[in-house]
C-alpha cells in the first residue's frame, strides 16, 4: 500500500526494535541511507541495526558506523517490530527478509517500485533515497549530526554523479547545502568515493578492450566474462567511461558474475532505460537501470541488445536502418 512520509514516520515511531536493510550490490545511496536512518533512530531512543546481505565496495567503508553493518548468517532469526527496506523494492534484499517476520516498511525513490506486500513511501522525483531520509529526519524531529549528514550527503552525491545527472533538482542541492552546514566535507566524500584500486583500473582496461558498438553508435556496451570478472572486486564507474561518447544514447555494462548469471547496468541520455530493464524483470530509473539475466554471456548480449533496439525503435529513437547496422568491435589489443 502506498503511504505518505507522515504515515511512514508514524509507523517508525510506533516500533521499538527496527531492522534496516537495502539492496544487494549496495551503492552509496543504499549504504548511506541505511546508516543514516540507523543513527537517526538511535538518537530518538530506538533499537536499530543494519543488515546487508552482500559485500560492500571498499569506497564506502569510510562511512560513519560502517563497521556495525551485519550480514545475515545461515538460518539467523532476529526479534524485531519493523523491517525498514530502503532504496529498493523488497525483492532485492537477499536473505535479510528471512531473518524476521516483522511487518515491512519500504522507503524508496525507484519509479519501478510498486510496493507489493508492504507499506511503501515512494517519491520517484527524489534524486536519491537519502533525500527522503533527510525529510524523514525532520519529520521525526531528529538532530542531523555531522555523521548523519555525511551518510545522507554520500547517497545524494553518488545517485546524482556528484550533482551532474538529470535527477539533480533544486531540492537535492538545497538539502546538500544544508548538510554542508551540518558539517559535511564534500571533498572528503568525493575523494573516497572516486578512489580506485590498481586492480580496478586494470579491470577498466579489459572492459574498454571489449567495447562493442551497436546500431550505428547509438548504443555501446562492454561485456566481461566470468574468467575476467572473477579477478575484479568491482566494476563501479566503468559505464560512466562510455556513456559520455558523443553518439551514444544508451550505454550498458554486461558482466558474467557466475556461470549463467549475468548482471546488466544501463545508462542513458534520452531513452527510458527503466522501461528496458522492466521488460527484462529488472528496474531502476529513466537514466540508470539494471537487471539480472540467468543465461550465458552471449545469450544475454543477444537478448539485451535486441530488447534495447526494439524499444528504442518503438520510441522513435532508432530507424530500422540503424537497427540493422552491423555490430562493430574495437579491440585495442590488436
Ligand atoms: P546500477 O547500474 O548502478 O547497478 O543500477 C542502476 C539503478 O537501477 C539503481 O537505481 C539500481 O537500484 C537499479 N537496478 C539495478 N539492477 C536492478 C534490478 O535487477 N532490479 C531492480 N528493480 N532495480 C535494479
Ligand atoms: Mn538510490
Amino acid at each position: 500500500m502506498i503511504i505518505t512520509l507522515k504515515e511512514a514516520a508514524k509507523k517508525i515511531s510506533e516500533a521499538q526494535k527496527i531492522i534496516l536493510t537495502a539492496h544487494i550490490i549496495p551503492d552509496g545511496d543504499a549504504i548511506g541511507s541505511t546508516l543514516a536512518v540507523m543513527q537517526i533512530l538511535r538518537s530518538i531512543g530506538k533499537d536499530a541495526q543494519v543488515y546487508i546481505d552482500d559485500t560492500v565496495r571498499h569506497n564506502l567503508h569510510c562511512l560513519p558506523h560502517f563497521e556495525e553493518i551485519r550480514r545475515p548468517a545461515e538460518g539467523e532469526k532476529v526479534d524485531a517490530d519493523l523491517l525498514l527496506v530502503l532504496d529498493t523494492s523488497v525483492d532485492r534484499i537477499g536473505n535479510v527478509g528471512k531473518i524476521t517476520d516483522a511487518p515491512i516498511l519500504n522507503i524508496d525513490h525507484h519509479v519501478t517500485n510498486t510496493g507489493e506486500g508492504c507499506d511503501l513511501y515512494v517519491d520517484p522525483n527524489a534524486a536519491a533515497t537519502c533525500e527522503l531520509v533527510y525529510n524523514l529526519a525532520l519529520e521525526l524531529n531528529a538532530t542531523i549530526t555531522p555523521d548523519i549528514a555525511t551518510c545522507i550527503y554520500t547517497g545524494l552525491a553518488t545517485d546524482t554523479g556528484f550533482f551532474q545527472f538529470s535527477n539533480t533538482r533544486a531540492e537535492t542541492l538545497d538539502i546538500a547545502a544544508k548538510l554542508v552546514k551540518c558539517g559535511v566535507r564534500p571533498n572528503f566524500i568525493s575523494e573516497k568515493i572516486e578512489e580506485k584500486t590498481l586492480q580496478e583500473v586494470i579491470g577498466l582496461r579489459y572492459a574498454l578492450n571489449a567495447l562493442k558498438i551497436f546500431f550505428g553508435g547509438k548504443v555501446v556496451g562492454m561485456m566481461l566474462d566470468y574468467n575476467i570478472m572473477k579477478n575484479f572486486e568491482s566494476t563501479e564507474g566503468f559505464i560512466d567511461e562510455i556513456r559520455v561518447i558523443d553518439t551514444v544514447d544508451v550505454a550498458f555494462l554486461l558482466t558474467e558474475r557466475k556461470p549463467n548469471y549475468c548482471r546488466v547496468s544501463m545508462r542513458s541520455k534520452g531513452m527510458d532505460v527503466a522501461k528496458i530493464a522492466a521488460e527484462l524483470n529488472g528496474g531502476g530509473h529513466i537514466r540508470a537501470a539494471g537487471c539480472t539475466l540467468l543465461m550465458s554471456l552471449a545469450e544475454a548480449e543477444k537478448l539485451l541488445t535486441e530488447t534495447i533496439g526494439k524499444l528504442m525503435m518503438a520510441d522513435g529513437r532508432l530507424t530500422e536502418e540503424e537497427f540493422s547496422t552491423a555490430v562493430r568491435t574495437t579491440d585495442f589489443a590488436q
